[in-house]
């Protein structure tokens, strides 16, 4: 007997068939006698749409209320499930992620998982019944619901599995596990047997959202080997795990583009110790993550100046902006511009640490193609750009039919 922990995405249970379709599988795996924790997100489109309900009424709703309305989403998908299973004759109970034991901070919209007590769900797991857990969501110390950030489910599963110590973790979504690139962009892209959880985390932080950066984090640290595949049907999916030498033979394991981020520029910052620390450190006090930085100092036309650009979560262009604007007379910097007219492009792959001219080919390819590059940054196995949004996609083809074929 096996303990597994299976999430479902949001178009896997995007409708009232689609859930009955993921009870008819976790049936099959009772029928064999394994203990199933279900981990689901909410129907597609419903957390989006919480979101635009509460932004019509404000564009900058507040972060404890925002989470108590987007949490209603996996509440109702946990209820239906249960519904759906009890109709094929099997035990089944839904938890809201706080009945689950999920214990977060008290970052509201984006909050960390401190710990999991799971006896509620051994418990009922050994009184024979599925457990359908709520994705996305967990409960602060003193009982305030939060949320995991967008793709959250991912988090919980996975995080879920590790609690538990289950055997197996799947993430059942809607393709057929981790391909070279989105395939929705490269219609060329394979899709891979098994990918490392470094080159898997850096695909998900350059913006492949198939699995949420977060998530794969948490496996890497407590070493929980998950697998990525289909609800639709029965293929063998993509397993992420630790790296194991023949991946390194691989240069570049996948091409990836980040639509949602957006950039700020200051122009004029005074070239003084301290200003780039007072920015920086203001934007990490309200929670915004701020990945690629670039500056430029010029000693043209007397004083020291710099111009500092950076990049953001799209959603969070209007908090940071509003920070920013709040600095200006402080840290004294001319003018600030911001664009959401950008895409974050990149390569991955453990075998860049042994092979040279990587970026140097990823930079001709985009030369080839009249893209120009506005801002680049590297990691041991990575190499990002940014570039004009408008010539994202085509640019992912070109770099994926030089890189991959
Ligand atoms: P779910 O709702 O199941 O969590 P998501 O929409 O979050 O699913 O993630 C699945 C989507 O991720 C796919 O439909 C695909 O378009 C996109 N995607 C982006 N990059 C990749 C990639 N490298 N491999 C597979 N899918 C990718
Ligand atoms: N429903 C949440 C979202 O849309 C969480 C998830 O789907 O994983 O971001
Ligand atoms: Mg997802």
């Amino acid at each position: 007997m096996a303990l597994i922990v299976q999430k479902f995405g949001g178009t896997s249970v995007g409708n009232t068939d689609r859930i009955k379709n993921v009870a008819r599988r976790v049936a099959r795996y009772r029928e064999q006698g394994d203990q199933v924790v279900v981990v689901v997100s909410a129907m597609s489109g419903v957390t989006d749409g919480l979101l635009k309900l509460a932004r019509e009424i404000t564009p900058l709703p507040d972060e404890r209320e925002t989470d108590m309305l987007l949490a209603t989403g996996e509440q109702q998908t946990i209820a239906l499930t249960a519904i759906a299973l009890h109709s094929l004759g099997l035990k089944a109970v839904s938890f809201t992620g706080a009945q689950a034991g999920i214990v977060t901070d008290l970052v509201h919209t984006k909050a960390r998982i401190q710990n999991i007590s799971p006896a509620e769900v051994h418990r009922a797991l050994d009184a024979g019944n599925v457990v359908i857990v709520a994705g996305f969501q967990g409960r602060t110390p003193d009982g305030q619901i939060t949320t995991l950030g967008r793709g959250g489910s991912d988090l919980s599963a996975i995080a879920l599995a590790g609690a538990l110590k289950a055997d197996l973790c799947q993430i059942y979504t809607d393709v057929d596990g981790v391909y070279t690139a989105d395939p929705r962009i490269v219609p060329t892209a394979r899709k891979l047997a098994e990918i490392s959880y470094d080159e898997m985390l850096e695909m998900a932080g350059a913006g492949s959202k198939v699995m949420q950066l977060r998530s794969v984090e948490f496996a890497k640290k407590f070493n929980v080997v998950f697998e990525v595949r289909s609800s639709l049907n029965d293929n063998p999916g993509t397993i992420v795990k630790e790296e194991s030498t023949s991946m390194e033979s691989v240069v570049v394991r996948g091409v990836s583009l980040d639509k949602n981020q957006a950039k700020i520029t200051l122009f004029g910052v005074p070239d003084r110790p301290g200003r780039a620390a007072r920015i920086f450190r203001a934007l990490a006090d309200a929670s915004v993550n701020v990945d690629m930085i670039v500056q430029n100092a010029s000693h043209a036309g007397g004083s020291p100046m710099t111009d500092l650009s950076f990049t953001v979560d799209k959603p969070d262009l209007l908090k940071a902006n509003q920070i920013i604007a709040g600095l200006k007379t402080e840290v004294g910097f001319r003018e600030a511009v911001a664009t959401e007219n950008i895409g974050k492009l990149s390569i991955v792959g453990v075998g860049m640490r042994s092979h040279a001219g990587v970026a140097a080919k990823m930079f001709d390819v985009l030369a080839h193609e009249d893209v120009n590059i506005d801002m680049i940054s590297t990691s041991e196995i990575k190499v990002s750009v940014v570039i004009d949004l408008a010539k994202g996609e085509a640019a992912t083809r070109a770099l994926h039919q030089a890189f991959i074929g």
